[in-house]
């Protein structure tokens, strides 16, 4: 495994991490998950208490709802690279190749090879 690359990709982890963690609504500082207890709840929206406006409340929430889980489930996967950097088993594929150089810096979150990708 190249360790520039490795490094490269760390820092691109974290800028991704840190991008991903303002968007969801927590702190842009992050150092330690113990800051941030459960999960990210989405905001309700308060537009009123007409029907119509209800009506409208409920749409964004839910448009709230499934960017937020997309997000998250972003998040943790760049989280999760992040972890493996750490205990040193990052580049490698789950199925236990050694993921291709160019494939981590496409998707530096990636825990597959090209192979297993689909
Ligand atoms: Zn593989």
């Amino acid at each position: 495994m190249d360790k520039a690359l490795i490094e490269e990709n760390r820092k691109r982890l974290l800028a991704e991490q840190k991008r991903l963690r303002s968007i969801l609504g927590f702190d842009a500082v992050v150092d330690g998950a113990s800051e941030f207890p459960g999960e990210f709840k989405p905001r309700f929206p308060e537009f009123g208490g007409k029907d119509d406006e209800n009506a409208n409340e409920m749409a964004a929430y839910e448009t709230n709802l499934a960017v937020t889980s997309d997000l998250e489930g972003k998040l943790a996967k760049v989280e999760a690279a992040l972890n493996r950097i750490e205990d040193g088993s990052y580049g490698k594929c789950k199925h236990g190749d050694e993921i291709e150089s160019e494939r981590l810096i496409a998707v530096p979150e990636a825990d597959t090879c090209i192979k297993h990708s689909v």
